[in-house]
């Protein structure tokens, strides 16, 4: 059995991008799989393959090959990277499989201090549970793997959504360790894999300018576990914690019992508190703007820009001059060239000068492919307001 491609979908493979699209494939089988991909009668990739899906062909290697085993080789591989990065300790979380940036597609792995959390994104791969499970668990010897399979992307792809241990214990709640601080991770119940792991280094970097700039006063806006907050406080006089979710504030505020460190936390919609806060002029050294994404599908695009800009805007005018406005944006339909342009529109409404000390991105566990942007969702910006 094979997948066969047209010269548009042959193009794309030939570009190094890994999608193609059901108006692209020639024929296939009728049941989803992982399949070898043709074209002219040459086997010129591997594929996972779903003939429901509109995208629906993901391919993982561009060479002949038993499916299943190079999938395992891919698999191999993208654990030995964070094996050699000498930043990944066990002890703390990282990202073991980052779908297509690992030619993986489908697949998430997150380990958390020797426990992994799995999301399956794939009917051909939720097919073979058992034996990718036994698999991971070889390959980095965990205790445990919870597959929190309960991403809404999954009903499209036909599979149920649910949680479920698929191998030995996955506790509730698991601390891990990044930098000097301790953050929570609750695999079943969070969101995503239980932490948002992608930030990582910009927490670092954040923790750093703390140090540095010793502040008196740090804001956290949409701060889910207070990952930021904690950070921050190590250094700053009084940090505040905002989210809608009071849940993500009892765990902030628990998490700071745990680092022997003090937060504020305050349950509210970030777009009112920031407009509320900014009455108060700027009263903040160092600010964290960290939103969901607030772009899910393409069609979202105005709305999501006229939304950050809002609350980059409201965020602005909240840091004294001199001090720090952290801004994120998580959502790949926001590209990094309108990520900039926002928060230049933001800067000029509001007549303030920023300068600007860092861009960044992912976590380096979170790879990006050059010929795949979709890899690369997280802008990370550094801005400096200027002493006029
Ligand atoms: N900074 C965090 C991740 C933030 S995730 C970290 O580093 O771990 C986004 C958070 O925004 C979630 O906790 C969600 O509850 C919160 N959120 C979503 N919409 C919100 C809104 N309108 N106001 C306040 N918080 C919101």
């Amino acid at each position: 059995m094979f997948v066969e491609v047209n010269t548009a979908g042959a193009e794309r493979l030939r570009a190094r991008h890994p999608w193609v699209y059901r108006g692209q494939i020639k024929r296939g089988p009728s049941t989803p799989g992982l399949y070898p991909v043709r074209f002219q009668g040459r086997t010129i990739a591997l594929g996972i393959y779903n003939p429901n899906q509109t995208l629906a062909l993901r391919a993982y290697a561009w060479r002949e090959g038993e499916p299943w085993a190079t999938l395992v080789e891919n698999l191999k591989r993208a654990v030995a990277r964070r094996e050699e990065d000498r930043r990944l300790r066990p002890e703390g979380g990282r990202r073991l499989a980052h779908a297509e940036g690992d030619f993986l597609p489908g697949l998430i792995v997150d380990e958390y201090a020797g426990h992994l959390v799995v999301q399956i994104g794939a009917a051909a791969l939720e097919a073979r549970r058992e034996e990718l499970v036994r698999t991971l668990a070889e390959l980095t010897g965990a205790r445990g793997v919870l597959l929190k399979n309960d991403s809404r992307g999954r009903l499209q792809e036909g599979l149920p959504r649910y949680v479920e241990t698929a191998l030995g214990e996955v506790p509730e709640l698991i601390w891990i360790r990044e930098g000097e601080v301790w953050l929570p991770v609750f695999p079943h119940s969070g969101q995503k894999t239980g932490a948002f792991l992608d930030q990582r280094e910009n927490r670092l970097y954040a923790g750093a300018l703390a140090e540095r700039l010793r502040p008196e006063r740090a804001l956290d806006v949409f701060s889910y576990h207070g990952a930021f907050a904690l950070h921050l406080a190590r250094w700053a006089k009084e940090v505040i914690a905002v989210d809608s979710s009071a849940e993500a504030l009892a765990k902030a505020r628990l998490a700071a019992q745990k680092n022997g460190l003090w937060l504020e936390t305050i349950e509210a919609n970030a777009f009112d508190f920031l407009k509320r806060a900014a009455r108060g002029g700027p009263g903040f050294d160092l600010v964290v703007l960290d939103p969901p994404s607030f772009a899910r599908k393409r069609s979202d695009f105005e709305r999501a820009y006229r939304a950050y800009k809002e609350v980059n805007l409201r965020a602005m005018r909240l840091v004294r001059p001199g001090g720090f406005l952290l801004t994120a944006s998580c959502s790949h339909h926001l590209d990094e060239a309108s990520f900039y342009a926002m928060l230049k529109e933001a800067a000029a409404d509001v007549g303030i000068a920023f300068r600007v000390v860092a861009k960044r991105g992912q976590a380096s566990d979170h790879p990006v492919l050059l010929n795949v942007p979709e890899t690369g969702y997280l802008k990370f910006a550094a801005l400096e307001r200027v002493v006029e």
